[in-house]
């Protein structure tokens, strides 16, 4: 096994130039055919060739999806954005302004099994210049601070379980409580509440379908009778709730 061995990839059957492979656990892939995976993936070294060809399988699927999602709300003031199909029930993350090229995974709100807030605090000392050019601490030390607003969106899906991304628009937030951190706070928690609220309204609906039926009196037939799953008596037959 040289160096210059040729490699191909086992997904297209291209041969894979110097620097372009991704390696498999049991094979290997090329540049082109890792740019179709989702990018929320990051598995890929654990992957075998055929959990590969699944998820080029759905990411191709996914395709009709896109095609069918129609945003009714965006939020997010950095690059990346999330854009909800709230009458579908479906969202989407995508920092691709011609989102509708760049096959973002289509996601149902019921895949959300959580999602939560974090905030980074990064800082910076501030030193200044002695006479001779060195560079010094202040008495005491002077720091600047910068913060970032991350949303942690957990998924049910195969190919991937989290989706974490900056909602503010890069360092420009210098001070907890400033115009920019409450914006911040506000766009991470619609966020919040619009995948959450939604959740429940699935949860909801599940919840009503499994609530224990309770019997009543059949206005037709006069029996006790508990309704079937057409809301009908047991006995005649007869619609319960006319
Ligand atoms: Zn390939």
């Amino acid at each position: 096994m040289g160096l210059f061995d040729k490699k191909y990839c086992d997904i297209c059957g291209g041969k894979i130039g110097l620097l372009g492979n991704r390696k498999l656990d049991d094979g290997n892939l090329c540049k082109e055919c890792s740019k179709n995976l989702s990018p929320f993936f990051n598995e890929r070294r654990h992957s075998t060739v055929n959990d590969i060809k699944d998820q080029l399988d759905y990411r191709e699927a996914n395709k009709a999806e896109v095609s069918n999602f129609h945003p009714t709300k965006t939020l997010g003031a950095g690059s990346m954005k999330i854009l909800l199909d709230e009458d579908a029930g479906k969202f989407i993350v995508t920092s691709s302004r011609r989102w509708q090229d760049a096959n973002p995974d289509v996601m149902d709100f019921s895949q959300v099994t959580g999602c939560e807030t974090e905030i980074d605090e990064n800082k910076n000392e501030i030193k200044r210049k002695t006479t001779d050019g060195k560079e010094v601490s202040y008495t005491p030390p002077r720091y600047k601070y910068s913060y970032d607003f991350f949303v942690k969106i957990y998924v049910n899906s195969p190919w991937f379980d989290e989706i974490k991304f900056r909602v503010n628009s890069s360092s420009d937030i210098e001070r907890k409580g400033s115009v920019e951190y409450r914006e911040a706070e506000k766009i991470a928690s619609e966020i919040r509440s619009a995948l959450t609220k939604v959740r429940q309204t699935v949860r909801d609906d599940i919840a009503a379908a499994n609530a224990p039926k309770i019997a009543q009196n059949c206005p037709l037939c006069g029996a006790t009778t508990i309704p079937d799953e057409n809301g009908c008596c047991e006995f005649c037959g007869g619609a319960l709730n006319v």
